[in-house]
Formats: structure tokens, C-alpha cells, sequence
């Protein structure tokens, strides 16, 4: 269901609307990845600088009435968090408009999957870079390849649709491009393959570790028949999928570096500690948190505070145009403080 656009829209300078809102609901998980938390010696926010449920709930109810349309639920792994499915049950019912999305690791939702299903959530993307079992340990740090697939698969038994993430790593998973396609040919679900970016200041990105979609698209194309699907809803994302005429899934690509969408992009993102950033590179956020808490701050003034950052979303990022540099990183912060 469309909430009607009611005259406090987000909009920034250059004719975007914000229709889309990614929200950390925690900094923690219980992989390391080497692409997200680099080092793996990243210390995790205080509980106490932590949005509450509450706050959250708050916070939805405030953009809810801005022309927000969509929700995505990530971290750190939001299943880590205590209390999760009370806190999903409860924006579910508080905002039965909101389209709640998730994206999650899929290794803590064994046992949550029909709750999941019951309460609406009938969809969820879950991060999978690897089919190998010891790859897979190198890349996480754990031994969970096995628990995710079995979720995997209990979350079609269980009618809800699956979209797998893969981080595209050169030189690390892009020997596993046929797995993958197979997996798309036999499992009614889409895999996306999403571009490595150089976030956090101790970023493993450098050139030699991109692979990029236009690559991953020609290489899948020599496997098996992609036929470009074509969207036209502004909320379908910045996914370019391909069905598979002799199979099941599809294939996608979303390539935030070499094709970025900057020039559509619809979203704000919440930290897990309160701060708004208007564009993933960019460092430049506002601490939202001491605002939601004040009780001498309405919800008019938070909006009006919504609505001027949203003028100042940059128009885009450079950083293909960085060209020389051997590592480089286009923000401090790592994925799982931001959200991903
Ligand atoms: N824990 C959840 C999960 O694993 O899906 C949610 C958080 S994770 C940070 C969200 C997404 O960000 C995942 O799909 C992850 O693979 C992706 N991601 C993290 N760091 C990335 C990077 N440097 N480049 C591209 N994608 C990245």
C-alpha cells in the first residue's frame, strides 16, 4: 500500500525524493568478513549510545509520515539483537504501510523462520559469498556455511522469497562463478552479486580485488541464457537481474562503483547509534539520537531537521576517479557500524 505524499516529503537539491530508509539496528554480528570489518579489531558502539527499540520505533513514526516507504532492517546482523522479532512484530503492526525489509547473514534465524513468515516478512536478503565450507571460514571467521544453507532452503519451504548477496571478490570468489549460477538454475531465488567497495579505513579493496558486473554479467552469460528483466517501480533497487530461461532463479548484479545510481538514489541511512548519513561515502552525518531522546524536541522540529539534511545528500561519489592510488577508502567508518 502507497502512502499518499503529503506535503513534508524529503527531498534534496537536485529533484530526489527519500522514499527508502536503510536502519542499523546494531553494529554487532557474529562474523567478522573480511571486506566489512577489516582488522576484526573494530570496537563495537556502547549499549548506552545504542538506539532503543523505542527510539527506533519513534524515529519510524516521524519518516513514516515523510513520503518513507520502505524500510530496510540491517546492521551488524540484526538477528543479533536481543528481542528482534517482538521489535519486527511491533513495527509490523505499527506501520502496516511500511514495506519492512531485512538483510541478514542467515545464521541465527533457524529457529525464527515460520514467525518470520506468520508476522509478513516475505522476503529476506541474505549475505552468502561463498558456497565453499573452509572459504567460507576464511571469509566469516565461522564455521556456519552449512546452517545458512538449510535456512536457505527452509525459507522457500516456507514461502519466503530469497535474495542472496555476494560480495564480488576477485581473486577470492570469482572461481565460484558456475556454483553460484547452478545454484540460481535449481532454487527458485535471485543471487545478486554486488560490487566490493572501499569502505572503512582499513579496507582490503584495491584494483586487483574488483570484479566488476560488467564481468560477472559476460562470464554468467557463457554458463547459461540471461534474459534481462526490466523493472519500472522506482522501490524494486538498483539490482540489473537477468531470468534464467533454463532454470529457476535469476542472476543480478548491482554495481554501486562501475555503474553507480547516484543520480536515483532514494535513501537515507540510520546508524545503530542514531546518526543520519544521506549518502553511504560520505562521512558527513547528524547525530539524530540526543533529538529523538529530548523531550523538548517535537516530531515537527525533528522532520524540519530531516528535511534540511536532506538538502545537503550529496549529488554523488568519485571514486573510480581515484585512479592510481593502490588502497584507497572513500569513508572511515566500517560497513557494520553504517549498515550495509
Ligand atoms: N549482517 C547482515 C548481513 O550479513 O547481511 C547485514 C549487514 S551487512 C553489512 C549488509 C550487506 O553489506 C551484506 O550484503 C554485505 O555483504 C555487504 N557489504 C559489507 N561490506 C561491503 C563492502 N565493502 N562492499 C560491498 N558490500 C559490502
Amino acid at each position: 500500500m502507497q502512502n499518499k505524499e503529503s506535503g513534508e516529503v524529503i527531498k534534496d537539491n537536485y529533484g530526489r525524493k527519500v522514499s527508502y530508509l536503510r536502519l542499523s539496528i546494531t553494529d554487532r554480528c557474529n562474523l567478522n568478513c573480511i571486506y566489512c570489518r577489516p582488522g576484526r579489531n573494530t570496537r563495537f558502539i556502547a549499549h548506552d549510545q545504542i538506539l532503543t527499540y523505542e527510539d527506533m520505533f519513534y524515529l519510524l513514526g516521524v519518516v513514516a509520515g515523510m513520503n518513507v516507504q520502505k524500510v530496510r532492517l540491517t546492521g551488524g546482523e540484526p538477528f543479533a539483537r536481543r528481542d528482534i522479532l517482538y521489535f519486527l512484530h511491533r513495527v509490523k503492526s505499527g506501520f502496516p504501510h511500511l514495506d519492512i525489509r531485512l538483510t541478514t547473514n542467515a545464521t541465527l534465524i533457524a529457529g525464527k523462520i515460520r514467525a518470520l513468515k506468520d508476522m509478513g516478512i516475505s522476503a529476506l536478503n541474505i549475505s552468502l559469498d561463498t558456497l565453499d565450507r573452509e572459504k567460507y571460514q576464511r571469509i566469516t571467521g565461522r564455521d556456519f556455511l552449512r546452517n545458512v544453507l538449510t535456512s536457505i532452503d527452509r525459507c522457500l519451504e516456507a514461502g519466503i522469497r530469497v535474495k542472496v548477496n555476494v560480495v564480488a571478490l576477485k581473486g577470492i570468489n570469482d572461481d565460484e562463478l558456475e556454483s553460484f549460477v547452478k545454484m540460481a538454475l535449481n532454487k527458485p531465488l535471485d543471487i545478486r552479486f554486488i560490487e566490493f567497495m572501499p569502505i572503512g579505513q582499513n579496507t582490503l579493496w584495491e584494483k586487483d580485488n574488483f570484479w566488476s558486473s560488467s564481468e560477472i554479467i559476460q562470464a554468467a552469460g557463457q554458463l547459461t541464457d540471461l534474459e534481462p528483466v526490466s523493472h519500472r517501480d522506482i522501490n524494486h533497487g538498483p539490482a540489473r537481474l537477468y531470468s534464467l530461461p533454463q532454470g529457476l532463479g535469476r542472476i543480478g548484479v548491482i554495481s554501486p562503483l562501475s555503474n553507480h545510481f547516484c543520480l536515483t538514489c532514494n535513501r537515507f541511512r540510520i546508524t545503530a547509534d542514531g546518526r543520519l548519513r544521506t549518502c553511504l561515502f560520505s562521512d558527513r552525518d547528524y547525530r539524530l539520537l540526543p533529538l529523538i531522546r529530548s523531550p523538548k524536541v517535537s516530531k515537527k522540529l525533528l522532520k524540519k531537521v530531516l528535511e534540511k539534511a536532506g538538502l545537503k545528500k550529496p549529488l554523488g561519489h568519485e571514486i573510480m576517479g581515484q585512479e592510481g592510488k593502490a588502497r584507497v577508502s572513500i569513508c572511515q567508518r566500517v560497513m557494520s557500524s553504517i549498515g550495509g
